[in-house]
């Protein structure tokens, strides 16, 4: 088990009880690049194959840890599927820690989940965004996500299909039944790669039309400083959240405006939010 805190974000730990290189071959892939590189024992050997020893640390996550399952993998790729029903009961009877499941191949997921287990679509544009929500509206799951990242296209294009509008994506959202979006970018980030402010903004805006929590990974600090330099000043005498700018939140103490106090600095953090365990 692998802490990505600080690397994913959204994520406590990563497991990969699939390995092997993942067949579904995107051109961003970090991990497929691992297994180019054959930097260490696990990705020099390519063949797909289910390694039951990594499930003994993930004995110990804590009630409130969220577990990635499939990092370095698609899952759900009919290559990689066979071991899906013991993958799942296993983090089922680990409950209550939570279990976070991404594929790009929705139209493989199981129909309904254990209540401790979270199920998402990955998407990069618009196609694959309409693809994620017809395979998810399917699904039976506590949370369901869809993942922008890396998001490399408009979600919400004029032409050729459009318009297609931030409303009808909402209602959309609404109609799936998604109750989490995260955006990121390419990593490594690089302008060159990097999505525009207002693709982020549209889906942000998306999101706060159906109230569905929003994560910003990390990977989008230089593009949010780049377009939201004044972010304002905040009081750090009272950490509680009080106030949200859209892409992220300010902690105002009491009695704080927004033009702050003699004690004021700045405090600012991406919006980052998470569903809740009851959602
Ligand atoms: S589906 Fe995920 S693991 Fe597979 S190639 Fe694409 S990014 Fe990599």
């Amino acid at each position: 088990m692998n802490n990505v805190k600080k690397s994913i974000g959204w994520a406590d730990f990563t497991v990969n009880p699939v390995k092997g290189l993942c067949p579904v071959g995107c051109s961003y892939c970090y991990a497929r690049r691992a297994y180019g590189r054959n930097c260490n024992e696990v990705f020099r050997d390519k063949t797909i194959r289910y390694d039951v020893d990594v499930w003994n640390g993930v004995e110990k996550a804590r009630p409130n840890d969220r577990v990635f399952v499939g990092s370095t993998i698609d899952l759900f790729h009919p290559l990689c599927s066979k071991w899906n029903d013991e993958i799942i009961e296993t983090c089922e009877s680990l409950a209550p820690t939570t279990f976070i499941f991404l594929t790009k191949c929705p139209e493989n997921l199981p129909k309904v989940w254990p209540d401790n287990c979270w199920v998402g679509v990955s998407a990069t544009d618009f196609n694959m965004a309409t693809y994620a929500m017809c395979g998810l509206r399917e699904v039976k799951a506590k949370v369901k996500i869809i993942s922008f990242e890396p998001l490399l296209k408009q979600i919400t294009p004029t032409a050729p299909y459009g318009p297609y509008t931030v409303d009808m994506f909402a209602r959309d959202l609404r109609f799936t039944g998604v109750k989490w979006v995260i955006i990121g970018a390419q990593t490594p980030y690089s302008t060159k790669t990097a999505p525009r402010i207002e693709w982020v903004k549209e889906i942000v805006d998306a999101a706060d039309k159906t109230n569905i929590p929003v994560f910003l990974k990390n990977n989008l600090q230089p593009l949010i400083d780049e377009h939201f330099p004044d972010k304002g000043l905040a009081c750090n005498h009272d950490k509680t959240v009080r106030s949200y700018h859209q892409m992220g939140k300010y902690n105002l103490c009491e009695g704080c405006d927004a033009s702050g106090c003699d004690n004021c600095s700045v405090i600012w953090g991406l919006r980052q939010e998470v569903p809740g365990k009851g959602s």
